[in-house]
This record gives structure tokens, sequence and C-alpha cells, in this order.
């Protein structure tokens, strides 16, 4: 009796291990291609504009192998985290709260920053030899709150809803990180950059319509449960360190999937050992795990790699290809081209550029405002007349039905005017 007893207790203990392991495992690290594959399905001229994309990253860093001019500079990314909750009363804090405190988003940022500059402190079996600090760097400038009574997100479909809610600071000044409560199984998803080939007028600047409903929306969403680290918010003992926004903004600089989304995929980055997939597991001890993608040949795979699927606790490396790959979609792609620019810029003044001129379809304008101010664009004709009436934030004009001739694009901040020429021929 005592015996079957023992057992029963035995069997229950086995079965709320099973559980704990269970609810653990449920959860996916990321929705980036699933989220992807809807944006190409929305738009599916994007798969084309993605292949070249890739042509171009290769090119450029083919041109810039050992020439680097800007090796030693660290770029540093502005953040603004958008807290998207649903508690009524505004509290702050707590567990299962997705209002979460300003020392969680801080400890998230100092995740990044030690992530990116390789000091995340654990030591696995390639981190020594091919660890590399990133010359990435991020400073929080800004946390915006909002209450909202949507229970949970979805990471695939509900990137358009949740910037409607909190909607983002220009995304081609300011990485916008998203947090609140996902629903599915996913803990963040990220939006992949769109590059483009450099020529002398728009290196790395072009824009289009689709563009331009992408930028509203591009950035990162995160889960507040796997948002930085030492949190009654966080629960989960995989997913604990803040290393699901290290993948997520890995992503966001145009890194893949180590396993490149399919079995032995690959990641464009030759020192990443190729892998037959995921590391997607419950044991947080960091065990070895092995790949045969080449004939017989056994390998180890990096489950070091941020982005791998492994527990936080086992993440450490970037490597030297990942972070050029990141620094040449930093000079590639539009939105995080014209990011590196406007850092360095500073200045009281407006200031406004439009391309191409003369135009036929698409007219494109880069616009810098002093601070964080908005602006409103108007379009003139020769007589004067209005062609379009101010437009917030607008950055393209289609001009396909206007008559041939000159016309005025003006751009308005408070306190300054700007006004440009143009020609539609
Ligand atoms: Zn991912």
């Amino acid at each position: 009796m005592k015996n079957r007893r023992n057992k029963l207790l035995l069997a229950g203990l086995l079965l709320v291990s099973a559980l704990a392991q269970a609810q653990d495992s449920l959860v996916t690290r990321c929705a980036s291609t699933e989220r992807d594959s809807v944006r190409l399905l929305k738009n599916p001229s994007l798969r084309n504009l993605r292949m070249r994309s890739e042509a171009a990253i290769q090119d450029y860093l083919r041109g810039r192998s050992g020439a680097r001019t800007n090796a030693g500079e660290v770029v540093t990314i502005p953040v603004v985290v958008h807290v998207v909750h649903n508690r009524a009363d505004n509290v702050i804090g707590g567990p299962n709260n997705g209002n979460i405190t300003d020392a969680q988003i801080q400890s998230q940022i100092d995740v990044l920053n030690e992530d990116y500059g390789n000091k995340s402190g654990y030591k696995g079996y390639y981190t020594d030899s091919l660890a590399v600090d990133t010359g990435i760097r991020f400073r929080l400038v800004s946390v915006v709150r909002t209450y909202n009574a949507t229970s949970q997100f979805s990471p695939i479909t509900d990137a358009d809803e949740l910037a409607g809610i909190s909607p983002a600071w220009f995304t081609n000044r300011y990485l916008n990180i998203w947090v609140t409560r996902l629903n599915d199984r996913y803990l963040g998803t990220s939006q992949f950059p769109v590059v483009t080939e450099i020529n002398a007028r728009t290196e790395g600047l072009a824009t289009t319509e689709n563009e331009e409903t992408d930028a509203l929306t591009d950035g990162v969403i995160i889960d507040f449960r796997y948002f930085g680290r030492n949190s009654d918010a966080i629960t989960s003992r995989i997913y604990n360190l803040g290393r699901t926004t290290t993948h997520e903004v890995g992503h966001w600089l145009g890194l893949i999937h180590i396993w490149g989304d399919t079995t032995c995929g690959t990641d464009y980055c030759d020192d990443t050992p190729t892998a037959n997939t995921k590391n997607e597991t419950t044991d947080v001890s960091c065990s070895a795990v092995y790949s045969q993608c080449q004939g017989n040949v056994v390998t180890r795979n990096m489950i070091e790699n941020y982005m791998d699927y492994s527990p936080d606790v086992c993440m450490s490396i970037f490597t030297n290809d990942q972070k050029e790959r990141m620094h040449a979609v930093l000079a590639l792609s539009p939105r995080r081209a014209k990011m590196v620019e406007y850092s360095k810029i500073s200045t009281d003044n407006l200031l406004v550029d439009i391309y191409p001129n003369p135009v036929r379809e698409t007219l494109t304008a880069d616009v810098f405002t002093p601070g964080l101010e908005n602006y409103t664009v108007s379009v003139y004709n020769q007589k004067g007349q209005k062609m379009m009436a101010d437009a917030v934030n607008r950055t393209y004009l289609n001009v396909r039905n206007f008559p041939s001739g000159l016309y005025f694009y003006k751009v308005s901040t408070a306190n300054q005017t700007v006004t440009k020429r143009f020609v539609v021929r």
C-alpha cells in the first residue's frame, strides 16, 4: 500500500514536472518568419525586392571587405519603447501586469548593450573564438505608455493595430519597440528591413508607397513577460534574461536564423556553422547539439548564437559576419541608413530634400525636424492652387496624375517652413 502510494506520488510528481516542461516548451521564441510570410502575401513584389536586397548586401560586403572606412565607428540607435497594456487603473509594475516598470525597460536596454557589445557574461563552446563586439549600441529616448482594453495581440498580423494604438516615432530616426501581451505562443516578432541598391542619388533611400505603409510598423514587438530581466513580470525559466529582444533586433538589422529557416539552410554568414534546425529546448544546461549537413561530417551547432532559439542563459555570440551583415543593412536599408545619418546631425533647422527631380511617378521627401516635431506637407502648382493639403509627416507624393509642369513642395513645423521646387514631366 505504502509502495503504491509512493508510486502514485512519483507519477504525480512526474506529471507535474512534465506539465511544467510542457508549459515552457509551448512557446516559440520568434514569429518574424511567419509575420514576413504574411507581408509577402500582401505584397508579392517584395519577394523580388528581397532577392535583390540579398544581392545588394553580398555586393556591398564583397566590395567593402578589408576596406571598411568606419571599422571602429560605434552606431548608437535611439530607442522608443511603447508599452501597450490593458491595466485600466494605469498601475505600473507587479506580476502579470503589462504596464511594466521603467526599471524593467531599462534592464532591456542594458541587455541590448551588453549583448551587442560582447559582454553577455556566458562562455559557451564558441564564445571565445567567434564572439565579437558588433559596434552597435542602444539609447533609450522615451517610454510611451498607452492603455488599451485588448487583452492580447497577434505577433503575426497585429503590427498595424499596435501601431494604431501607439504610433511609431519616425522609423527613419528611431528603433520602435512595442511591448505588450502576445497571443498564440510567441515571445516576439520583428519587421525585416528592406534594402536597396546604392546609386548616387538614392543611396539607400528609395521609397515606395508600400514602403510608406511598412514604415508605420517598422520595429519589433515583444511580449512583456520576456522583456528585460530581474522583474516579477518575467516568469519563464528559459527566456528570462531579455535575449528575445536581442534576437528580434538582430532580425530588424537583417540577420537570419542560423539554421536558415529550413533544414541545413543558410544565414549568409560563413562563420556560423550550418545547422539542421533550431535549438528549441527546455534544457537550460546548454548541452551540446550537433548537426550533419554535409555528408558524414558532424558539426557542433553554435547554440550560443543570439539568432538561435536557445535558452537565454546559453547565449553570448554575434559573429563577425553577422556584425558585417548588420552594418551592411545600416548602410543599405533606406530607413536604417537615414537613422545613422540623422543620429549624427545636430541642428535646429528644418531640413528637406526631395527627389528624383524631375519626377514622373513618386516623389520622395527626406525631412529632418529638430527635436521630435511633427511636420505638415502641402503641394502647390504654378497658379498657387493646392494639389495636396496639409498631410502630416508625409514622406512620398504620387504625381502620376499631375499635369507636366512646375510645382512647390512646402514643409512646415510650428516655427519653420521650407519650400522646394520640383518638376513633373
Ligand atoms: Zn527569429
